[in-house]
This record gives structure tokens, C-alpha cells and sequence, in this order.
């Protein structure tokens, strides 16, 4: 496809994130339906030729486990991504309708995760670099796709938002300012992977739950209180990262739900008219400095546990890789687990 603007009529807005926003739209010359992203860039002439060359990437990328581009193209400010539709949308909207995801759809979806990351490692040498339930999309047929991997350096460099490259499912030695690896999107799988097993992002006080009643008032996020989150004009000095993407610590504008209520309030984590605050700062400083996040003992099984007990090993050299991970039990037992995903989605 050759696109421009002209060529789409807009049918819903499905979301949007730190970076801009999404539409659902059909292409009129052929009634494709696509997901259409807009992303607000600041960037000179031949910065945009060049994000343009990158994204040529994602057309090149072809796998069952990454959602496919139909294309690129500039339209001033903006840079419109445009890409497979998934219609079940992505698992963080899943959850947070739904409460906490069957464990073993929670497997299916590890496996395709690790099968899109092993494509775009192998096959393009490509870390994803934003592993998170909004970047995992399904479909009716129960396909489960990786989207919005960091193909682009010089993209991540000129989007206008500040608040783009860093999230707060990074890794500890990420937030340390060590250079992006796969081990570092490995974290980010086994911290996706406890939120969806529990329906509840893991950090701040979570697991104590004597009762699950209260997630169905969890579902909404609430506001985080940014300790530092001005950066207009702020040229924080960034981390060395070899393939030139900005490694500054930038802050993401939402943060997935987390316990409120004031029993569990702990260091760091105040109560603000009712929902819970807390500083991203906070966050950054309980994932190096706490004890990785677990699933909770004996509820979804060993190999679940000792499967998320690798993907969140605090030291990223320790940290089991890709091919240790595809051997473990639980994936291979995922597999062959029988889930019909595609019947799955029919309930929702
Ligand atoms: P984020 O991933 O941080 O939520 P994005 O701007 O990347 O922000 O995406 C916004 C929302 O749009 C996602 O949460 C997802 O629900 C939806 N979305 C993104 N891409 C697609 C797609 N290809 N098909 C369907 N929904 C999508
Ligand atoms: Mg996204």
C-alpha cells in the first residue's frame, strides 16, 4: 500500500497510550479494516526519511505472533502507522473488564509472547524494548500478537511526548541504566504475566489478598503523583545505549491498577481523594531495591511459578534466556494445554 490520509474514513478510536493514539478505520479503496496509530513527532526532514527507511522493518516482519503493517507514511506533525486490526483488543483492556485471565490462556499467551520475541530476535535482531499487556493483542480466531516493538531508534528519539521510552514494567538493571537486552523484555514478560494471572499490576503492597472481591472495583487506573516528571526542556543525560535509542527515564502516563486501600499503604505510597497515588519515582525505587514480585504460592501451579520466578530473577546476567525459557515446563505444557483461545474469546 501507497497511504496517505485521504485513503481512510475513521470508525472508532480503539485507544491511546504515551506516544499518541489509535484508530480503527477502513481503507477505502479495498474496505480493509486496519489499526491506524498517530504518533505526534518532532523531527527535521531527514530525521523523518529516516524513521520512514526504519519502519520498513515491521512491513518486512512476517510471523503469526506480530501483528503485520500495511504501512507507513508522514502526514505533518504525525507519523500513521498503519497495521493489522486485532478485534479483541489487548490484554490489559481484557483484564481489567474481565478480572483475573484463566491461567492457562495466561500460558498461551507466554508462549506466543516468547514466539514473537524469538522472531524478532533471530530472524531481525530486534528487542522489542515494550513488553506490556497494552502490546499484546488478540483476535476471534485466538491469535495472541506482539505489537509496538522498537524497530525505529530514531522514531523513539523524535516522538514529541517526553514521557515515551521507559514504562514501568522495566527491568531493574534497566532502570540502572544498563543497555536494552532480550533479558530485559523478559522481565517485562513476568511481570505481564503475574497481572494477568491476578488481574492487578504486582508492585505496591499487592499479594496479601485475603479477599479477591475488591479487584472488580480495581479496573480503572488510578493517577500517579509524579515526583519528577517535568522534563519539558529537560535534556536529562541518557544512559549509552549502542543503537543510539534515548535510554533517559521518562515516565508513562498511566499506571495499571494498584491496591487502594489504606491497610496497604505502604512506604512511599500515599492515598489521594480516595484512589491511590503513588510516585513513579517510588516504583522505579521498589523494583531495584524490593524482592521481585511472585505469583501467590500453590493457587496456579509450580511450573507457573518457577516459569515467572525465572522471567523476574532480579539480575538480568542470571536471568534465564530465550531458549532456557522455551524449555521449561510450563511452556511446554502450555502448548499442549488444551485451551481453546479462539472458543475463549467468544465469551467476552
Ligand atoms: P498503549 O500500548 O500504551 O496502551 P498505544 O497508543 O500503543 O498505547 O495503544 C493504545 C490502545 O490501542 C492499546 O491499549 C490497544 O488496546 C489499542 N490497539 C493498539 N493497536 C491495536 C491494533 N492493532 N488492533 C486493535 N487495537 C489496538
Ligand atoms: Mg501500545
Amino acid at each position: 500500500f501507497d497511504l496517505k490520509n485521504d485513503d481512510f474514513t475513521s470508525l472508532a478510536e480503539l485507544g491511546s497510550g504515551n506516544g499518541g493514539c489509535v484508530m480503527k478505520v477502513q481503507h477505502v479503496r479495498t474496505g480493509t479494516i486496519m489499526a491506524k496509530k498517530v504518533v505526534l513527532i518532532d523531527a527535521k526532514p531527514a530525521e523523518r526519511k529516516k524513521i520512514l527507511l526504519e519502519l520498513q522493518i515491521m512491513h518486512d516482519c512476517d510471523s503469526s505472533f506480530i501483528v503485520s503493517s500495511y504501512g507507513a507514511y508522514l502526514a505533518e506533525p504525525n507519523i500513521c502507522l498503519c497495521m493489522e486490526y486485532m478485534d479483541k483488543g489487548s490484554f490489559d483492556a481484557i483484564y481489567k473488564r474481565m478480572g483475573p485471565i484463566d491461567v492457562r490462556i495466561v500460558g498461551k499467551v507466554a508462549v506466543s509472547v516468547l514466539e514473537g520475541q524469538r522472531y524478532l530476535y533471530d530472524v531481525h535482531r530486534i528487542i522489542h524494548r515494550d513488553i506490556k499487556p497494552s502490546n499484546i493483542l488478540l483476535n476471534s480466531q485466538g491469535e495472541i500478537k506482539l505489537c509496538d516493538f522498537g524497530v525505529s531508534g530514531e522514531l523513539i528519539n523524535s516522538i514529541a511526548n517526553t514521557f515515551v521510552g521507559t514504562s514501568i514494567y522495566m527491568s531493574p538493571e534497566r532502570i540502572q541504566g544498563a543497555t536494552y537486552s532480550v533479558k530485559s523484555d523478559i522481565w517485562s514478560l513476568g511481570i505481564t504475566l503475574i497481572e494477568l494471572t491476578v488481574g492487578q499490576f504486582p508492585f505496591s503492597g499487592s499479594f496479601d489478598s485475603d479477599n479477591d472481591s475488591d479487584l472488580e472495583n480495581e479496573h480503572d487506573h488510578p493517577s500517579l503523583l509524579f515526583a519528577n516528571t517535568d522534563t519539558s526542556g529537560d535534556k536529562t543525560p541518557a544512559p549509552p545505549d549502542p543503537n543510539g535509542h534515548r535510554a533517559s527515564l521518562t515516565i508513562p502516563s498511566d499506571l495499571p491498577s494498584a491496591k487502594r486501600r489504606s491497610r496497604r499503604r505502604s512506604k512511599g505510597v500515599s492515598l489521594h481523594g480516595g484512589g491511590m497515588t503513588i510516585s513513579i519515582i517510588e516504583l522505579m525505587h521498589q523494583i531495584v531495591n524490593e524482592p521481585a514480585p511472585r505469583l501467590p504460592k500453590g493457587k496456579y501451579g509450580a511450573d507457573a511459578e518457577a516459569f515467572v520466578d525465572a522471567c523476574l530473577e532480579k539480575d538480568g546476567e542470571k536471568r534465564t534466556g530465550l531458549t532456557g525459557l522455551f524449555e521449561m515446563r510450563w511452556i511446554q505444557d502450555s502448548r499442549a494445554n488444551g485451551m481453546d483461545v479462539a472458543a475463549w474469546t467468544k465469551t467476552f
